[in-house]
């Protein structure tokens, strides 16, 4: 065991001294500015110090440098995930939650942080540990220290829920007092309790499941809501105290226009919006994130044909509801809801997001530019600018042309390290 440790840490302060002492040139066919959609043809970047100091056609060189040749690829900014659970993986998800210690999640969650990084993507929010409570902060602590690799993150411990809601321990032996994967809140005053208590214990946003169960029948989804708009507007305001910003997972109406009038920063799912829920989202800038990649996932790896049967109803409706979302104007983040699905895998996201009404453009955007204005750090990721962070990756040929180039990364830097080389 120590010497495995031995073996991580030395690799690690190898790659730190690396990328830290000597300046580095990528070189590429491409670079792509992900604001304007402008192809710079051939591209260099120079990283100084962790940050993007130049870039164009070509940059200084200076003589203590290292160039990187990276061939036919194109240069973007690391992607951005808004939607994953680094503490879920594939399998019965409220089967693992009950059956694997919150120490064991913990380990699997830093394996799954290390396989987003390497699939490209440099930051992540996480919507939830599903029963592991706040162990997330400890994961975000030791990528941020540098002990582990993984994406920047921004973390919620768990879910917050209602007694009976969508991820309560519904339909078991009563008698087993089976523990719900969320936590509950009642009330208003409750709500506030928990999210002081989770700010406490180091979550830097709060997750409320806003709707669910959901059923999907004749095209319309229903799903309950589960807070009111004035106990949503109570959490809102309590985040917002500190700097913070509520999430919700809400299905459709009535629950996401409480959302949405509440002033929370993200509506994820999003399966079907009414006219008013979009026309504030809007206007308040409250983004919608699509989980397309879960649900098709859910699709293909259904325990029965009805289940897939349900699955693929309710993607029919999302389907035919997207490019409504898109024409109302409503901001769009990338999140893939990864974790029920293999880590690693979900740049499938970009793809789906195209298939389903975006440009390639419109999709890099969402999982770039976008997922960093949602998570608060506009001013230093999310584009390849002077001065921002070198998170940094490659991908072959031209995204703009084909966007499943996403799911082929080859090359991932973020702050200035090599993660991963051709
Ligand atoms: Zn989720």
């Amino acid at each position: 065991m120590r010497r495995i440790v031995l073996v991580l840490f030395l690799t690690l302060v190898t790659t730190n001294l690396f990328g830290q002492t000597r300046p580095v040139i990528l070189k590429a066919a491409r670079m792509l500015d992900v604001e304007t959609g402008r192809i710079t043809s051939p591209a260099e970047i120079l990283v100084r110090d962790g940050l993007i100091a130049e870039l164009g056609t070509t940059t200084a060189h200076p003589a203590d440098a290292e160039t990187l040749e990276l061939g036919n690829t194109t240069l973007l900014p690391g992607l951005i995930d808004t939607h994953v659970h680094l503490f879920l993986h594939p399998g019965a998800q409220d089967l693992q939650t009950l059956s694997e210690s919150v120490p064991q999640r913990t380990i699997l969650a830093t394996i799954a942080a290390r396989e987003h990084l390497l699939a490209g993507f440099t930051a992540e929010r996480d919507m939830g540990t599903e029963g592991a409570g706040s162990a997330d902060t400890a994961v975000r602590n030791a990528i941020n220290k540098g002990l582990i690799p993984g994406p920047r993150l921004r973390i919620s411990g768990n879910t917050v829920d209602i007694l009976g809601g969508h991820e309560d321990a519904v339909g078991y032996n009563p008698d087993q007092h089976v523990l719900p994967n969320a936590t509950y809140a009642n009330s208003a005053a409750e709500l506030v309790t928990v999210l002081r208590q989770q700010f406490k214990e180091g979550a830097d946003f709060g997750k409320i499941y806003e709707t669910g169960r959901d059923t999907v029948a004749n095209g319309r989804v229903s799903s309950p809501y589960q807070f009111t708009e004035a106990e949503l507007t109570a959490a809102v305001t309590e985040a917002a105290r500190t700097g913070r910003k509520i999430a919700v997972h809400a299905s459709t109406d009535p629950g996401a226009l409480y959302a949405a009038r509440a002033g929370v920063s993200s509506i994820d799912h999003a399966e079907q919006l009414s006219e008013e829920t979009m026309r504030l989202m809007k206007e308040k800038r409250i983004f919608v994130v699509p989980t397309f990649a879960v649900l098709d996932y859910f699709v293909t790896h259904a325990a029965t044909k009805e289940q897939a049967a349900t699955r693929q109803r309710m993607i029919d409706v999302h389907a035919a509801e997207f490019p409504k979302q898109l024409a109302a104007g409503v901001p769009v983040a990338m999140g893939s809801d990864v974790g029920p699905f293999p880590h690693g895998t979900q740049a499938r996201e970009f793809t789906l997001m195209v298939k389903y009404g975006m440009s390639p453009l419109q999709a890099i955007q969402a999982g770039t530019l976008n997922g960093a204005e949602l998570l608060g750090w506009k001013a230093s990721l999310g584009v390849l600018k002077p001065g921002y962070f070198a998170d940094i990756v490659a991908v072959p040929g031209d995204p703009l042309t084909d966007i499943t180039a996403l799911e082929k990364i080859q090359f991932v830097m973020k702050a200035g390290l090599i993660y991963r080389r051709p």
